[in-house]
Formats: C-alpha cells, sequence, structure tokens
C-alpha cells in the first residue's frame, strides 16, 4: 500500500499484490488457471464444506514454491504478468542507441538491479555519503534536516510493504482532505516501525516475544554487514528495538484508524510546531519545499507527541543510530548480496514463511515497477490488454450497477430519506478500468546504468516531490494508486472510484473465452466487491464527492451497524490455526464487501436470464450452481502458517476459506441452488445480510 493514501483510504480485493513461483522459461510464459469443472471434488458435499467441494483438489495440486508465501490463482496470475514484463525488460536492458527515453530509463534500471557483481563489489559503499552525513551530526537540533533528507531517499522503498520497511519515524506526503475532497493538503502520520504492526512490540505471547527476538538478531546482523563490531552491533540492535517500542506505544492502533473521523485532525503549522516543539519543522519542510498548504492533515497527534517525547529522553548517539538504522534497513535490497539475503531472513522467512528467496529477476521486475511502473505497465498493455476487453468489462460494470440500484432501492431495513443518497452515491461512482487515461512523465527522473542504490534513492525524490506537488492544486481524478500489471483492485472513498488493473483482467478472474456464469463468479464479484466498499463500514462516512459527511439518518445507521455487527460477529468466531482467531473488527470492511459483492455479482448474473434458462443445466449443473463454482475456485489457495499468522493479526482481509465459506453459508440462493438443508454448515442459522 502506498504511504500517501493511508491504509484506511484504499480498499483492496488481495491481502497484497502477491508474490510467485518457479523461475519462468525465458521465452515462454507461465500457465494460467481457468475456470474449470474437473476441479470440483463431487466426493465433498458442497453444503458440508463448498470451498474444499471447489478447491480441495486445487490444493492438492498446487504446493506452494519455495519462494512464495501465499499460492493460489492470483500469485500464477502475477508469475504470468512478471515474466511479461521480464520479456520486455531483457529487451529494454539492452544498451542500444535506438531506446527511447522510456526504453532507456526502464531498461537501466532492470540492468542496474540484475548487476548483482558490481552490487556485491561495491556493498555498503553504495551508500557511504548518506552514513557519513547521519556520523557527521553533532547536535539533536539537526534531526529535522537529516530526517527530511532520508524520507526524500527512501519514500518509496519504504512503501513497500513486502519488506516490511517503513518510513522513518513517521510519513509526510500530500492527500486529499478530509472535509473536503477537491482539496489536496500536506499530511502526517505515524510510521517507523520496522515490524508490521504495534502489537508486534506489545504483546506476551510466546510468538511475539519470539519474533521480537528474531528482529532483534536481524538488526544487528545488518549493523555488523554495515562494519560494526559483533559488540557494538548488538548494542545498537538494543537501542532500536527501545525507540521502536516506544514509537509502538504511541501508535494509534488498527482497528481506531478504521473510523476516518479518528485520524482527521486539522492542524495549523503553529499548532504543528507546538505539538512537538523539539523536532524543527522549518528545517524539516525547508529541503523539501512544498507548495503552501491550506494545513496540515496531522492523522495521529498523540504519536508526535510521543515523538516529541522520544527526542526530549534519547541521546544524539541513539538518534544517529535510528537514522543509520532506517537507512540501511530500508536500502538493503538494493545492496550486496549479504544484506538482500539478511533482509530475506527476517521478512521472507521468519515472518512469511517463504523458504528461498525469489529470483533476481522477479525482485528487479518488482522494483522496476514499484519506481517506473507507469513507464512499464506501458509496455503491458500493449502486450496484454485488448480494447475489446474493456469493453466487456463496461458491460460487467453496468450490469452490476443496476443491480446494485435494484438492491438499495428494495431493502427494507433503509427509509426513503437514506435511499436517494445511497444512490446518488452508487451513480457517482467513477470506473477506472485497465490503465490511465494519461501515462505519468518521468522526463525529470534521471536513470543511471549501473548505479542501482543511487536509481533508487532518485526514485524516491522524484515520488516523493511529485506527491508534494499535488498540495494546494486541483485534485487529478486520471491518477491511479495502483500499476497496471498489478493483480488487485480497490476503492477509493475520497475519489469515490472503482479501480481494475489490466493486470487482474485476467484469467481466471477474467475470461473472454467463457460464458457469464463464469465471468460474474468471476470478475463480476470483485467488482461488487469493490462497490459495496463506499457503503461498508468505513465508505458509508464518506458521500458522494469524497467528503467525510454523515449522510444516514440515525435510524438507518443504526440499522445499518446491528447487520454489520451479524458479519463482526460470524467472522470473529472463525479459528484460521488452533488458538488464533479472526478479528471481526478489523476485516468487518473486506467481508462485509465479500459478502455484498458476491449477492450482487448473483442479482446482475440472473437479471440476463430468462426464467426458463434458470433451470437448463449443463454437464448436470445449473448456471446458478456454475456461479457459485466459479466464485468458489476463483479463491482457491494456500498460505503459510507464518502468513495465517500475520493475516489474523494485521491484515484487514479473511484468509480465502472464509471468504468462500463465510459468504456463501449467508446465502439463501446458494442454499437453493445446492439442495442445502438446515443444520448443515454451509446454512448459517442467523445468516447475515447488509447489501
Ligand atoms: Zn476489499
Amino acid at each position: 500500500m502506498r504511504f500517501h493514501k493511508p491504509a484506511f483510504f484504499l480498499f483492496t480485493l488481495f491481502v497484497s499484490a502477491a508474490l510467485f513461483a518457479q523461475t519462468a522459461n525465458e521465452s515462454k510464459l507461465p500457465p494460467l488457471d481457468h475456470f474449470s469443472l474437473d476441479q470440483v471434488d463431487r466426493s465433498i458435499d458442497p453444503c458440508e464444506n463448498f470451498y474444499q467441494y471447489t478447491c480441495k483438489k486445487w490444493i492438492a495440486n498446487n504446493p506452494i514454491p519455495g519462494d512464495e508465501a501465499f499460492w493460489g490463482p492470483d500469485g500464477k496470475l502475477t508469475l504470468w504478468n512478471e515474466s511479461v514484463l521480464h520479456e520486455v525488460l531483457e529487451a529494454a536492458a539492452k544498451n542500444d542507441a535506438a531506446r527511447t527515453s522510456v526504453q532507456q530509463k526502464i531498461g537501466d534500471y532492470y540492468f542496474s538491479c540484475m548487476d548483482e557483481s558490481s552490487r556485491n563489489s561495491k556493498g555498503i559503499a553504495a551508500i557511504k555519503p548518506e552514513l557519513d552525513r547521519i556520523d557527521a551530526l553533532t547536535d539533536k537540533s539537526q534531526l529535522a534536516a537529516a530526517l527530511a533528507l532520508l524520507h526524500q531517499n527512501t519514500f518509496s522503498l519504504a512503501s513497500a510493504t513486502d519488506s516490511g520497511s517503513k518510513a522513518a519515524l513517521f510519513g509526510f506526503s500530500s492527500g486529499q482532505d478530509l472535509d473536503d475532497a477537491t482539496k489536496v493538503v500536506a499530511q502526517l502520520d505515524q510510521g517507523g516501525l520496522g515490524l508490521p504492526d504495534r502489537d508486534y512490540y506489545l504483546k506476551d505471547d510466546a510468538k511475539s516475544v519470539e519474533t521480537r527476538k528474531q528482529y532483534q538478531e536481524y538488526i544487528a546482523k545488518l549493523f555488523q554487514l554495515a562494519g560494526d563490531s559483533a559488540d557494538s552491533a548488538k548494542a545498537h540492535a538494543e537501542v532500536i528495538m527501545h525507540m521502536e517500542t516506544a514509537l509502538a506505544k504511541s501508535s494509534m492502533d488498527i482497528v481506531m484508524r478504521r473510523d476516518p473521523a479518528n485520524l482527521n485532525h486539522k492542524l495549523s503549522g503553529a499548532e504543528l510546531k507546538a505539538l512537538t516543539p523539539l523536532f524543527s519543522w522549518d528545517d524539516y519542510i525547508r529541503p523539501l519545499a512544498p507548495p503552501a498548504t491550506a494545513h496540515y492533515l496531522v492523522a495521529t497527534p498523540d504519536f508526535f507527541k510521543g515523538i516529541n517525547q522520544l527526542i526530549a529522553t534519547e541521546p544524539l548517539d541513539n538518534w544517529k543510530t535510528y537514522l543509520r538504522w532506517s537507512l540501511i534497513n530500508n536500502s538493503s535490497n538494493q545492496l550486496s548480496d549479504d544484506f538482500v539475503n539478511a533482509n530475506f531472513d527476517f521478512y521472507g522467512r521468519d515472518l512469511l514463511g517463504k523458504r528461498e528467496l525469489e529470483p533476481l529477476w522477479k525482485r528487479c521486475v518488482r522494483g522496476v515497477d514499484r519506481d517506473l511502473g507507469e513507464a512499464l505497465g506501458q509496455a503491458y498493455v500493449e502486450r496484454a490488454f485488448s480494447p475489446e476487453a474493456k469493453q466487456r468489462m463496461l458491460k460487467l460494470v453496468t450490469a452490476l450497477n443496476q443491480a446494485m440500484a435494484e438492491d438499495i432501492a428494495h431493502l427494507d431495513w433503509m427509509s426513503s430519506t437514506t435511499k436517494p443518497e445511497a444512490l446518488k452515491k452508487l451513480a457517482g461512482i467513477e470506473d477506472k478500468i485497465g490503465y490511465p487515461n494519461r501515462w505519468r512523465d518521468y522526463s525529470s527522473l534521471t536513470i543511471v546504468r549501473g548505479d542501482a542504490a543511487g536509481n533508487a534513492y532518485r526514485s524516491s525524490q522524484f515520488e516523493l516531490h511529485r506527491q508534494l506537488e499535488k498540495i494546494g492544486k486541483p485534485v487529478d481524478r486520471n491518477e491511479w494508486g495502483m500499476t497496471p500489471p498489478t493483480v488487485n483492485a480497490y476503492y477509493d472513498p475520497q475519489l469515490n472510484t472503482i479501480n481494475f488493473p489490466a493486470g487482474i483482467l485476467q484469467p481466471p478472474y477474467f475470461e473472454k473465452e467463457m460464458d457469464d456464469a463464469v465471468n460474474f463468479g468471476e470478475i463480476g464479484a470483485t467488482i461488487g466487491h469493490e462497490m459495496t466498499h463506499g457503503f461498508d463500514d468505513e465508505g458509508r462516512k464518506f458521500d458522494p464527492t469524497g467528503n467525510l459527511r454523515d449522510w444516514w439518518t440515525k435510524e438507518d445507521g443504526k440499522e445499518f451497524e446491528k447487520r454489520v455487527q451479524c458479519i463482526d460477529d460470524e467472522y470473529s468466531g472463525f479459528e484460521p490455526l488452533p488458538g488464533l482467531k479472526l478479528n471481526g473488527k478489523l476485516t468487518l470492511g473486506e467481508n462485509t464487501a465479500d459478502n455484498g459483492g458476491t449477492r450482487i455479482a448473483l442479482m446482475a448474473f440472473e437479471n440476463t436470464l430468462t426464467d426458463k434458462q434458470k433451470t437448463v443445466k449443463t454437464d448436470g449443473i445449473s448456471p446458478v450452481q456454475r456461479f457459485f463454482i466459479a466464485y468458489g475456485e476463483s479463491w482457491c489457495g494456500i498460505l503459510t502458517p507464518e502468513v495465517e499468522r500475520l493475516l489474523a493479526q494485521s491484515n484487514p482481509h479473511s484468509p480465502n476459506e472464509f471468504r468462500v465459506n463465510g459468504v456463501v453459508s449467508n446465502m439463501p440462493e446458494f442454499r437453493e441452488a445446492f439442495g442445502c438443508k438446515k443444520g448443515q454448515p454451509m446454512v448459517r442459522e442467523n445468516s447475515c445480510h447488509v447489501w
């Protein structure tokens, strides 16, 4: 997730833009999954466990690759997309004078990343000037200017969630004002944690204690690789744990963060200074030179008070250690292999349960996608996304829109005062499909062949300044929060848009060769999912223009709360690992979207059928059964136990099994289609229904 939209602002489909498998054959693209009735395990009663009915065979036939932490059709598609990009980049990396400027940038970035021997011979020396600058600090009053430099160099690196790195101390960027979505203002948010979430620092269970021990060992390892003696590396690791734990204690927890009102604090420059008097905001802002802001949107003021406290109590040497740590940790994947491997051992192996590091080409493709995503994305769209695909997708979106409008119109729990507002919001959703109308201009970004760390730093500087330049200007509605090859989708409540990158509009989510039942069950449910996010526990708090404004009557708000409580209770009962329950409040928005999205997709599909067509069975399967099987198959997947734990603790998405069974067990349409009886596991006694 990109920092400039704090996590709660974008409601996505998947856990992350997945990672993937075996080295692809250079000249051949890896296979994709497709909908298939052969995948169904007919020895299992669909009313007993629908997820097993649709996915048991898939799971048996698709062991998790060693360099993956989760694996499903989305992982296969990501591998396919990255293999396409791999071919594009191999060609662009040839030092050919005929290359276009875009080809030079993506090609030389990729080449520098792939040049392992050069990165290995430089080692930590690649970032020595930055380390020397930190070393030369003589007074805590210089901390702010040093942090501004660090933020410029690591802005994008720190937002790469798969390595767990985070912005040093706090995040600074721009974003839409919560009360006036037409305005772009400067935003400040908590940050500074190398572990995935504040709870990782504060919980006392055996697993949390073990993870902290592994993390502290990793910190010491990195300091040693950077030249510290074993003893001082160990002492420095203790300082980092101590300081990050203090930051964790001042951080707002993830469930609190789900209510946008908790993050809506407008501060003037003077108020910001008063909040953190020991931090020189003038020295921080000056080198970044952002345009004037109407005010600062400070998500978590208490966190900034905590920073002030920490500046007061920690000596200069500890701050230098902290800055050095943040620089090295965020840069480790751009350095020599010993840094890359140490980073993998903790973030890949210990935290995610991967068995091996991804091959270099994949890591480099991801680097280009992160830093030059819309330059690389143009080539992906040319290769893999046709205008016909866009047209069919638009038709599906229109059908889903109509179905959701019917759903709202017929709700028995919503009054005639709130309904027109809900319909207005629905009608106002803009559909963005495939790729941006206008590609990002990277011409001011210099990419130097052979300078891997420098390319990453310059890309971060480019991106931070691009974000800051938006302050005070009209909102750019053309902007995308994901790159075109991404296998994911999102709803943006402040723009009121649903966004489907070309990367997800491929099998088995969108299948040009397949019938409507399949496509409504696959991508249709996803379209419904993203639309429903506009009406989930968070999304409903934004109005059609993206402002944080309550458009519900009090009574209707209460009725809504009552209905989502049912979903909260349902998912809180799920136990992915023995003793580890899902957090029903953390996953509430995603679960509401899964339930609403699937129901609306089914309505839209049934609208395409005559009564007679509904009863016609093909291969012994009715159209509605086919819809549900396509839905189930699209969610097949396996996770390492480590990821299962990570998700349960800090991710708003439920594990796949519950995204299938948790939904169908609420649906009378499912019961009817498969002839399920009361008392069977896929028939919930108190079934939940919001949308
Ligand atoms: Zn979602």
